[in-house]
């Protein structure tokens, strides 16, 4: 049940935002047919032209090719979802201060489609909620379509695993999670991921432990990178360097013993790792349980950009310059590599702390458009990367977009103070590439480096 003939399957995905079209452009990209809708008129206008906001790698390629097809159409009309087979969700759930969810989008989402849903389709949740989310908000309001779930329509909670930055190669290799309200609803779904994406499925015995696999998968890379952020600090005293470390501790072989000790950095952002783990501290504690390990690793990571300023400060310090009397060129501004997205980014308070100090700070990345930046800093960017270096007394690299593997650190040298510092906030340069800077006669400093 909840399966059509697969020669003529079509779906839907309500919410086109960075999750939404990479799963479309993925799904069109294996011959299905997708009608995207967004209430977002700007977004569905652009996406229709062609032009594609997420400067994920192969993104804008991959929706033009379906745009192109037809086998990929847009539209802000939700009339559209009653046509097809399959209704992908994957609007925001961002949470309040206090990790309770702000759940307008999903309840908006809800009762457009329950106004359009008929007998026989499958609906999927890929957005991340919290635990009873599915059961206690999203089915009923479905049913409020005088449609029973189970019965009349399938339901299952397909969390989103992916991460911007490398969100296409990971939708076609990491397994997808499945609960479903029935197994028949868990059947179809594992079907449809299997037969379209082509990949490993894992279906979880309830919706609500498909809901917590997604919250513990972010859980545990906030920890982890609290573990690293902390070790790098302990690194920077001693003299170690932290990725030595992490590389000789990650070598024991797997069951045995081994561990993945992920990567230290500025900061955590983004809209996942920055608000997914209070959701489920939230949701533990309103079942009685109170999660002392979140607010720990929240506080860590939260506390990277300070701790990376104060490196800044401490290397400008040596070159005999204070904030005040210092320029400093900041290379990469969004939350991570490879990725033009600046919600939650950790650049932002460590650009607002030099400047408060005095600093003047230049602002590059190629992938972040120059809007986005004036909304985030408060001013544009420079017009080059030597631009942005020119007389500077650092270069703070803080995101490495592989459009940075291509930096001159001869013109930059040029371009730069005759004494100049590289502070390395997430671009792990290799030995190698550190004692190139150094003989160029740039001073180096990663974090816990
Ligand atoms: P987003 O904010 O980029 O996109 C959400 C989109 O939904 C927006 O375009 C918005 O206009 C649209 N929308 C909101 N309400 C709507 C409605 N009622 N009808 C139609 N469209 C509506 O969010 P995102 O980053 O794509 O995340 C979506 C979900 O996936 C969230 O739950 C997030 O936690 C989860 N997730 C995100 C990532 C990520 O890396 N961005 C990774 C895994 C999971």
């Amino acid at each position: 049940r909840f399966l059509p003939d697969w020669e003529s399957i079509t779906v839907s995905v309500i919410g086109l935002g960075y999750v939404g079209s990479c799963v479309a452009a993925t799904l069109t990209d294996q011959g299905i047919r997708v009608v995207g809708v967004d209430n977002d008129e700007t977004l569905v206008a652009e996406l229709a032209a062609g032009h594609c906001r997420f400067r994920e790698p192969g993104l804008p390629d991959l929706l033009a090719r379906g745009i192109a097809s037809s086998l990929l159409s847009v539209t802000t009309d939700y009339d559209a979802v009653s046509s097809t087979d399959i209704v992908i969700v994957a609007v925001g759930t961002p949470v309040r201060p206090d990790g309770t969810l702000v759940d307008t989008q999903l309840r908006g989402a809800c009762e457009e489609l329950a106004r359009r849903i008929r007998p026989g389709q499958l609906v999927v949740f890929k957005s991340t909620v919290p635990v009873g989310t599915t059961r206690g908000l999203v089915a009923p309001l479905l049913q409020g379509s005088g449609l029973s779930c189970g019965a009349d329509f399938g339901l299952a909670f397909c969390p989103e695993r992916l991460s911007e930055g490398v969100a296409l190669s990971e939708l076609r290799r990491f397994p997808i999670v499945i609960g479903g309200w029935c197994q028949d609803s868990v059947d179809a779904a594992a079907v449809f991921w299997q037969k379209s994406i082509g990949v490993d499925v894992v279906p979880c015995g309830s919706i609500e432990a498909a809901e917590l696999v997604k919250l513990t998968n972010n859980w545990w890379v906030d920890h982890n990178i609290a573990l690293a952020n902390e070790l790098a600090q302990v690194c920077a005293r001693s003299g170690v360097d932290v990725l030595e470390v992490i590389a000789a501790a990650n070598s024991i072989p797997k069951g045995e013993g081994s561990v993945n000790v992920l990567l230290p950095s500025v900061g955590v952002g983004g809209s996942c790792l920055t608000k997914d783990p209070w959701m489920l501290w939230r949701s533990a504690r309103e079942l009685g349980v109170e999660l002392r390990t979140i607010p720990v690793a929240r506080t860590v990571n939260d506390s990277m950009p300070g701790f990376t300023v104060r490196l800044v400060v401490e290397e400008l310090a040596k070159l005999g310059k204070s904030p005040e009397t210092a320029t400093v060129a900041v290379l990469g501004l969004a939350f991570k590599n490879d990725t033009g997205d600046l919600r939650a980014t950790p650049v932002a308070p460590v650009v607002a702390a030099l400047r408060q100090a005095g600093a003047q700070v230049r602002l590059y990345d190629p992938l972040v458009e120059a809007g986005e930046t004036e909304k985030t800093f408060g001013s544009g960017q420079a017009e080059s990367l030597t631009e942005a270096v020119r007389d500077a007394d650092c270069v703070a690299v803080l995101a490495r977009h592989k459009e940075f593997d291509a930096v001159d650190f001869a013109e930059v040298r040029r371009a730069a103070a005759p004494s100049c510092v590289v502070v390395d906030g997430r671009a792990y340069y290799s030995r190698d590439m550190i004692g190139r800077l150094r003989e160029l006669g740039f001073a180096y400093r990663g974090i816990g480096r």
